[in-house]
């Protein structure tokens, strides 16, 4: 598999900047899609291979109703084939949201005097994390503003901090971060907290863009904020999460330049990274931005089945910021993970602290409220598999998707029954009765699809000894 064909104008060079705007547009303005070269183009993202940005350009300009029908209809086989069922879910968790930065389109920007600041105390990060738990929780991303009071040590304390919650059956197995850069001695202490993945969004990839939307502070600084995840690297995070914010400017430019992103960093680091996350935006209190490059709701899925096509072993993670419907259409498109039982207050999963009700708590506007449960009994009514697993890091297999991609019978061996594990212990400790039921007949179905008769029953082994009180079994 060739993972990085094109000559560009700016080579890949280890932490440093690759992104040319004129030749993004260029290869924007070249593409000209026809019915044949679409087709040819799906095909060739079914057949298992990564999309060159050439060939991804081609299908962000086809506005052909079939065409892009090709596309979706593409990206639902290719989940259908690859990934098959599992959706793996998380909470985010705000550790703390003072911020130096004047993001315009951010309720924690600095400017907004309206905005109640707030660190969680250890006591309160604890009380959260149980709360977090008791509902099932296995995996948090920790969000935090960019401040000099959120410095790597304090990071990792936090990240460590949370490992070592335990309620009742409940413990966090993996904790990833979302926060500003770091340098690499930064991320060397994060690395050594034993992190997840570590996550970071450009926001915008357009320069002018950029510059606009990040006036001041020190997020201002595009080539520093683009060559994070190469001092991460460097630092030996090998897991990390790249993003843009939709909506800051054209939606087509911005899923080019995430491509070219992953092409420099399997380029100079020889591992893409983990995830792609593509929030939309959402209005946020002091909201600062015209609408001119809103996405709507079908170029949204349009992307996202753009996405998927072009770097098929790459998790896709989508969040709370979307509607329900949305939610589900997307999911179809190989949407790896989801965020469930979502509070973006600070402090708000455990008891709701007494604040002034005239300060804005939320950096923006959910749009799925539901609990883990609810969402959880959705997604067995929809026949997907609710996840947790943890399994690959903790066994030590790196480069999971890349591995359900592209081992035969991995996700047989591996991933379904280690999802259906993690679903048989939250059935067992927090599922409501009615989900529970419908839980455990999902479960049986996908027992029933398994062919390898030794490996079932050593399935059926595992859920036995969950029933009876053991945890944390997995392939
Ligand atoms: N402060 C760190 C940073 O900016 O990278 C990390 C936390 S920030 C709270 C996480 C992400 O929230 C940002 O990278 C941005 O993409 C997203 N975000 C900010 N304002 C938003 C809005 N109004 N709607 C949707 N997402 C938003
Ligand atoms: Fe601060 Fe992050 Fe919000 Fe920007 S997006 S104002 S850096 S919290």
């Amino acid at each position: 598999m060739k993972f990085y064909p094109e000559q560009y104008k700016i080579p890949d060079v280890a932490m440093q900047p690759f992104i040319d705007d004129e030749e993004i547009w260029n290869y924007l303005n070249l593409a000209k899609p026809t019915k044949e070269s679409v087709e040819a183009i799906v095909e060739k993202s079914l057949n298992k291979n990564r999309l060159s940005l050439a060939e991804t350009a081609v299908l962000l300009q086809a506005t052909d109703s079939a065409m892009i029908e090709t596309i979706k209809k593409g990206a639902r086989t290719l989940k259908e084939k690859v990934y098959g069922k599992r959706i793996v879910l998380f909470a985010p968790l705000y550790v703390g949201n003072y911020c130096s930065n004047n993001c315009r389109y951010c309720g924690f920007k600095a400017s907004n005097k309206t905005a109640l600041r707030k660190t969680l105390t250890k006591k309160e990060l604890i009380e959260n994390v149980q709360a977090l738990e008791e509902h099932g929780q296995k995996r948090l991303i920790l969000v935090f503003g960019e401040h000099t009071a959120y410095s790597a040590e304090f990071i990792a304390d936090a990240v460590r901090e949370v490992y070592n919650v335990k309620k009742d059956h409940g413990e966090i197995r993996r904790v990833n971060i979302n926060a500003a850069p770091f340098d690499i001695e930064g991320f060397k202490t994060i690395h050594e907290a034993a992190i997840g993945t570590y996550q970071v969004f450009q926001e915008t990839y357009h320069h002018e863009t950029y510059a606009y939307c990040h006036p001041s502070g020190k997020k201002s600084d595009f080539d520093y904020r683009l060559t994070a995840l190469d001092r991460a690297m460097e630092a030996g995070i090998n897991d990390v999460g790249i993003g843009a914010l939709f909506g800051l400017y054209d939606w087509r430019y911005e899923v080019l330049s995430l491509i070219r992103h992953v092409n420099h960093l399997e380029a100079c680091y020889n591992v893409g990274p983990h995830t792609i996350s593509f929030p939309r935006i959402q209005d946020a209190l002091e909201y600062d931005l015209d609408d001119r490059y809103q996405v709507n709701d079908e170029e949204f899925t349009r992307l996202v089945a753009i996405l998927r096509l072009s770097v098929p072993y790459t998790g896709l993670i989508l969040t709370a910021r979307e509607p329900e419907n949305i939610r589900r259409e997307v999911l179809a498109f190989g949407c790896s993970q989801i965020d469930a039982g979502t509070k973006l207050e600070i402090g708000a999963y455990s008891e709701n602290p007494k604040v002034d009700q005239n300060l804005t708590k939320e950096q923006f506007k959910i749009n799925d409220d539901r609990t883990l449960n609810e969402v959880i009994d959705e997604l067995i009514e929809s026949d997907y598999i609710p996840s947790f697993c943890t399994a690959c890091y903790r066994k030590g297999r790196t480069g999971q998707h890349f591995m359900e991609f592209s081992v035969p019978g991995f996700i047989k061996k591996f991933c379904t029954p280690n999802a259906l594990l993690t679903l048989a212990e939250y059935i067992t400790d927090y599922a409501t009765e009615n989900t529970a039921i419908k839980g455990w007949k999902l479960i049986e179905r996908n027992l029933l699809e398994m062919d390898d008769i030794s490996y079932l029953e050593q399935v059926r082994e595992r859920i036995e000894r969950i029933k009876q009180g053991e945890r944390d079994l997995y392939f």
